[in-house]
């Protein structure tokens, strides 16, 4: 029976692929394989001054020489300006979103004003103060309209999840002072636009699913199902990233890359070809993680 299953690896072309963006590709790729999905790789290179020339080509390279090849062309998110300005055109005239004026220092004082905590995880929770300004100011950046319900869902690892966007994020952005789109707009976007049904990826993005969710209903796009893999501890027992010095895998021994990434998923395969390899991973993944209907 055909799966409308879709799911998707949307790496930033910011360096190489490491051992952490491995273990999110291998699982969206196996899971997709478990229920005779399809899976897309997308380019996520709307933050063009964090990417690096090149990488995506470098990327896509890694990524097949571990056998993961994408069911479609890749898609890049840097031709796709005119579609996020069309959502984000919607939003405002559905009054959902807004043009912001507010700089680092601005929000600080509203909140200071509001007696409200300054930040959370180092993060300012914005206070709404423009949301009900009048039109015809400069906009730095627009953002959405958030409102006081919790967002709940439910992650296939993590078990249930609720956040009150409104009280933890505030409004938060959809495009950036500087004129680019914002990270969360991007995905749900993209997402909603490739049909996506599953999403799969590292356990430090669990954060923004409320936001996209938010979006998504905003929007009147689907709510995919979401599985958050562990993460690849870093030299310090932090979360590994290129940041920190996550190095790039030498995908010319893919075998060893690919043990260590599964073992990252508790999953443990024995093979000498990786075509053989990801067969048994995919029986493995099964196992362990089911088929996330
Ligand atoms: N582009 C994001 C990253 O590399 C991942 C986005 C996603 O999977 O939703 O961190």
């Amino acid at each position: 029976m055909p799966s409308s299953y879709i799911g998707r690896f949307a790496p930033s072309p910011t360096g190489p692929l490491h051992a952490g963006s491995l273990v999110a590709a291998l699982a969206s790729w196996l899971d997709a394989r478990a229920n005779h999905g399809r899976w897309l790789v997308r380019i996520e290179d709307v933050d063009a001054p964090r990417c690096v020339p090149g990488a995506d080509r470098l990327i896509l390279q890694q990524l097949a020489d571990c056998g993961l090849s994408p069911d479609e062309p890749p898609l890049w998110q840097s031709r796709r300006n005119a579609q996020y300005q069309q959502a984000l055109d919607g939003l405002f005239e559905r009054g959902l979103a807004y043009p912001c004026a507010c700089s680092r220092s601005d929000i600080e004082a509203g909140l200071q004003r509001l007696g409200r905590p300054k930040s959370r995880h180092g993060e300012l929770v914005y206070p709404g103060t423009c949301r009900e300004r009048l039109r015809g100011m400069a906009a730095r950046s627009w953002r959405l309209r958030t409102d006081h319900q919790a967002v709940d869902w439910s992650d296939r690892r993590l078990g249930p999840q609720t956040q009150n966007v409104e009280l933890d994020i505030g409004d938060f952005v959809l495009k950036r002072a500087d004129g680019l789109f914002a990270y969360q707009l991007a995905v749900v976007v993209d997402d909603g636009a490739q049909g996506i049904t599953h999403i799969v990826r590292g356990e430090d993005l669990a954060d923004n699913t409320a936001r996209q969710i938010l979006l998504q209903r905003r929007l009147s796009l689907p709510t995919p199902r979401y599985l958050h893999t562990p993460l690849v501890p870093g030299l310090n027992g932090e979360k590994l990233s290129k940041q920190n010095g996550a190095r790039a895998l030498d995908t010319r021994e893919p075998l060893a890359v690919l043990n260590a990434a599964a073992a990252v998923l508790g999953l443990q395969v024995s093979a000498t070809r990786v075509s053989d390899w990801l067969a048994q991973a995919v029986i493995h993944w099964t196992a362990r993680w089911g088929i996330g209907r």
